[in-house]
């Protein structure tokens, strides 16, 4: 059976509000399963989700987050763009409050009618948004928390395990 897919993002932001406490209670709940289990769940999930979201008809990740540029991004996108390292810097890069080199607006400078400008050539940050193909998921949780109301990709592989691993097991409101 197909899982039901939510996609309109002022419903994922709204309901992804609203399930904050809600969705930390689970973040808790999963970092007493196995790590091996967690990733098998989300790996799974995200391969069935995934294919069923546009990611270019969205962008919403592309308008809401920072990506981090590391390890050869900027002279990969200075190249890119024809202009040097410092020039990228001065014109379209800052440091956050955790001194990682990232974009200096919001949305993304590079997002020209929905559509990222500088595809080729974009951050791996980018390339691997929303992460949820990697290992060890159970140590990113807090990022999978916070992109519950950015990327319906995530919203809907969260709601699902919550309803695969937590609400079908009996959960009550007040377990913790
Ligand atoms: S570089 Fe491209 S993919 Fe990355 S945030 Fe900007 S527009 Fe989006």
């Amino acid at each position: 059976m197909d899982i039901p897919i939510t996609t309109d993002l002022e419903v994922i932001e709204k309901v992804a509000k609203e399930r904050e406490d809600e969705n930390w209670r689970f973040r808790s709940y999963l970092k007493g399963y196995d790590t091996d289990e967690v990733d098998a769940i989300i790996h799974r999930l995200y391969e069935e989700i995934a294919p069923q979201i546009d990611c270019q008809a969205c962008g919403n990740c592309c308008r809401a987050m920072h990506p981090i540029l590391k390890d050869g991004d900027v002279e990969h996108l200075s190249a890119h763009l024809g202009i040097s390292d410092d020039e990228l810097t001065k014109q379209y890069l800052a440091e956050d409050d955790d001194g990682d080199t990232t974009f200096n607006a919001k949305p993304c400078p590079f997002l020209e009618d929905n559509s990222c400008s500088v595809y080729e050539a974009r951050p791996k940050d980018c390339r691997s948004y929303p992460h949820l193909h990697k290992k060890d998921i159970v140590c990113r949780l807090m990022g999978v928390v916070f992109n519950c109301s950015v990327c319906p990709i995530v919203f809907n592989v969260y709601e699902q395990m919550k309803q695969e691993l937590w609400f079908s097991r009996g959960y009550l409101e007040d377990d913790d």
